[in-house]
């Protein structure tokens, strides 16, 4: 029999799991997450916040937290690798906070993952367990219990799946094999600012659009330190978003660039390396008492810089379900499935097109820079309404 006490379970304390479990027991559900790693912790990597998954944080409480550590960059510009011409730059100070009505920031992983961890921690209805990987599950109708690596078993109404682009439970419930390698790889770095050329630092979020690349840096953590990508094509394949990158074989992509670009990445002795994949969009991701959420349900590729905002939402979204049908919980996931598969479907395939557009060549770059060098700020938002405007 369920018992309205027991807990919800999460399989995984990553941005997803870890909001999902606070904006569970914001609602009045008591939650335990369970996750693989002896600890909580992001890899060292920035990230970009758009306005999208601030407009969440506020109805949950945790905008200014997310803001506290973040940068507000004033504008956004891409720039031609080869030759260094700006193609368009976008203001993302007050005009585009007025317009869509919250702010876009740019953060470290690790400074969003503490607030989402410090929200849980402060709350007596969140447990959270370190070294305990979910290893099985069964629902048993009205309620589920789970597996873990230790032997032991823990019992809950209904599982979240928060486990992220490997996701064991997905396998499980859809079972639709490996993720789709892109053939893109990100090398990532963090420098503190004082390791930043002077002539070099910018304020902005810079992206330099080559042939097959592209090359993104900004600043995090109030300035102190900033934060480079580098993307190129390849066919390499590695699981794990923590492997280190030849530098070697990033520098045969980019050493014909602009010295704004190759003096940056003269900078870097050890990269980090990420081989980008994402997945078919799907839009049945429940089953009875288990659901998934954040890159276990809609892994994208990061040329949108979405995929912690779609988690957020998906967690803001989920909680307002439960809340809302709280006797009926496999009722709740499916309304939360409803409401999210077009949005981060739309979301996973327009990533894909971003990315064809930043690593275009030939006369693909000349279109790209006719049509977006003649556009105003305005044009630009509503270009990006549909996402930026929701949820
Ligand atoms: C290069 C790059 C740049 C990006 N830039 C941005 C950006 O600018 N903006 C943005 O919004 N998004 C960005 N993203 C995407 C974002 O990082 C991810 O979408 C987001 O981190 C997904 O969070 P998650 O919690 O769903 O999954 P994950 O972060 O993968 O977390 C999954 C967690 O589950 C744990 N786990 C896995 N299996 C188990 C198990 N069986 N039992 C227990 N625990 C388990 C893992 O250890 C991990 O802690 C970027 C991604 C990449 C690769």
């Amino acid at each position: 029999m369920a018992r309205s006490s027991d807990p919800i379970l999460i399989s995984g304390g990553g941005i997803g799991g870890l909001i999902t479990a606070y904006c569970l027991a914001d609602k009045g559900f008591p939650v335990r997450l369970f996750e693989q790693s002896p600890e909580f912790r992001e890899v060292g990597a920035g990230i970009q916040l758009g306005p999208n998954i601030f407009r969440m944080l506020e109805k949950v409480g945790l905008k200014d937290a997310v803001l506290a550590d973040a940068h507000r960059p004033p504008a956004q510009e891409m720039r031609d690798a080869l030759t260094g011409k700006l193609i368009t730059r976008i203001p993302l100070g007050d005009d585009f906070a007025a317009h869509f009505g919250q702010p876009y920031g740019v953060t470290h992983r690790a400074d969003i993952h503490g607030a989402f961890l410090k929200a849980c921690e402060d709350s007596d209805l969140v447990t959270l367990e370190t070294s305990r990987r979910v290893d099985d599950f069964t629902d048993h109708g009205d309620h589920v219990t789970i597996k873990l690596n230790n032997g032991e078993t823990a019992r809950g109404r209904a599982l979240i799946a928060c486990d992220g682009m490997w996701s064991m439970i997905r396998e499980r419930l859809v079972g639709d094999g490996k993720p789709r390698v892109s053939g893109h790889i990100a090398y990532r770095a963090v420098l503190k600012r004082e390791d930043v050329p002077e002539d070099l630092w910018r304020p902005d979020v810079i992206l330099w659009a080559g042939p097959r690349t592209h090359f993104v840096h900004y600043p995090l953590r109030r300035g102190e330190l900033y934060n480079l990508v580098a993307v190129f094509h390849s066919d390499h394949y590695e699981e794990g978003w923590n492997a280190e990158g030849a530098k070697d074989v990033m520098w045969q992509h980019f050493k014909m660039q602009v010295p704004q670009v190759t003096r940056m990445l003269e900078r870097i002795e050890t990269w980090r390396m990420w081989v980008l994949c994402d997945r078919e969009p799907i839009k049945d991701w429940t089953k009875g008492n288990v659901t998934l959420l954040g890159d276990a349900a809609h892994p994208m590729l990061q040329y949108l810089a979405q995929g912690a905002c779609m988690a957020t939402e998906d967690a803001v979204i989920l909680a307002d379900k439960v809340a809302a049908s709280p006797d009926d919980l496999n009722a709740a996931f499916k309304a939360y499935q409803q409401e999210r598969y077009l949005r981060t479907g739309r979301t996973q395939i327009m990533a894909r097109v971003y990315g064809e557009f930043y690593h275009a060549r030939g006369v693909a770059a000349e279109l790209r820079e006719m049509a977006l060098s003649g556009r105003s700020p305005q044009q630009s938002y509503e270009g990006i309404e549909w996402l930026y405007g929701g949820p």
